[in-house]
């Protein structure tokens, strides 16, 4: 049996809390990696893991990978994440939310939530009633925070707008294959965006429904939802969940780009590598898809409005081109090379 600080991704959590509220039914934990910066914010994921052990890597890497991604979006907020363990018929009710809206308060603000996947604003109001440490509520349209979909489409956008002027030397997307894996609220977002600009776009999901009416509806291609890593494309983007890029994934891909919004995109760390090694141009995810937490965390910071929200996430493809320079000096794979900066920024180096 495992102990849980030595499963491979425990890397120095301050905490990982487990929480089971025989009442409500939840099963819930939180991990909080770092709150060297500041409260530890990082979204929940409500989802049904067949191997329980799998969400407790789950919570691990995702909080880990939230606190890279607040210090190099220069928010003063650490890592962490929540992972309510749902079951096989995904059951949600208000009560099980407000006991994980308990549970977040009782770690007195050292862990902030906020939606992922299989959560939404309207769920966040439910647990508001519980804690204040918790962003992502329903707000006006010139203030900061709400569903943070649609700022992490955007920070994708510029991201792989950037991606196309280093990896292609072009600056428009007019004209660019954009192979699109999932299109949900990042995914779907993005779609639109490169639509509006003329990308030519394909499309898939495994809700092969979703993908077909979106494609459509912006004139696209739609496919089956294994085939979208293979396509022939200028850009493959990665928006549904992580651990997609392997070995044998790697190995198949005919594209020079990848840049996505999906979070722990590479399912190790060895995978940077073998990017690097097919000369493919990768935009560390936690970088590129930094716009839903920047919007989140203002709205909890109580620091800015929208326009700011904008502004800050205008500065993500500086960030990329950064990496992509140091990777281009050292030789270092750019996932490598933002990992190492993050680390620096947590006083983890
Ligand atoms: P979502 O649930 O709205 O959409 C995900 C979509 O991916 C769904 O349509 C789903 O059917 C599809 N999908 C799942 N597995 C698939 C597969 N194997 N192949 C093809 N499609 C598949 O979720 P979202 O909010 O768009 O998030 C997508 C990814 O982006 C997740 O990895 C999430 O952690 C990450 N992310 C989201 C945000 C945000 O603000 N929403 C922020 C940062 C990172």
């Amino acid at each position: 049996m495992t102990a849980l600080w030595d499963y491979p991704d425990y890397d120095d959590h301050e905490g990982l809390h487990l929480f089971r509220d025989m009442a409500s039914g939840l099963t819930a934990i939180i991990a909080v990696h770092s709150t060297a910066l500041g409260p530890a914010a990082g979204g929940t994921r409500f989802w049904h893991y067949p191997d329980p052990a799998d969400a407790i890597t789950d919570a691990l890497r995702l909080s880990r990978g939230m606190s890279f991604k607040n210090a190099m979006a220069g928010l003063p907020m650490g890592g962490g994440k929540g992972v309510i363990l749902a079951d096989a018929a995904r059951t949600r009710t208000p009560e099980l939310l407000a006991a994980f809206g308990r549970a977040v308060e009782s770690l007195g603000g050292r862990y902030v939530t906020a939606e992922d996947v299989g959560m939404s604003d309207a769920d966040m109001l439910v647990i508001r009633r519980e804690t204040r440490h918790v962003a992502g509520l329903p707000v006006g349209s010139d203030a900061a925070g709400g569903d943070p979909g649609p700022s992490t489409a955007l920070g994708v956008f510029l991201g792989v707008k950037a991606a196309v002027r280093r990896g292609l030397g072009r600056d428009d997307v007019a004209g660019v294959h954009v192979a699109i894996q999932g299109v949900g609220s990042v995914g779907g977002g993005l779609a639109r965006r490169l639509a509006e600009e003329g990308a030519r776009l394909t499309l898939a999901d495994v809700d092969h429904d979703r993908a077909r009416q979106l494609a459509a509806e912006l004139g696209a291609q739609a496919v089956r939802a294994d085939e979208i890593l293979r396509m022939e494309a200028d850009v493959v983007s990665p928006c549904a969940l992580g651990a997609v890029l392997n070995a044998a994934t790697i190995a198949d891909l005919r594209t020079t780009i990848i840049a996505g919004g999906a979070n722990n995109q590479l399912a190790t760390p060895q995978d940077g590598e073998r990017l690097q090694a097919r000369g493919i141009l990768y935009a560390p995810d936690y970088v590129i898809n930094a716009g839903g937490i920047i919007n989140v965390g203002l709205e909890y910071l109580g620091q800015g409005d929208r326009a700011e929200v904008k502004a800050r996430i205008a500065r993500i493809p500086g960030r990329l081109e950064q990496i992509w320079d140091e990777s281009a000096a050292t030789g270092d794979p750019a996932a490598a090379v933002a990992d190492r900066i993050a680390r620096r920024l947590i006083g983890r180096a």
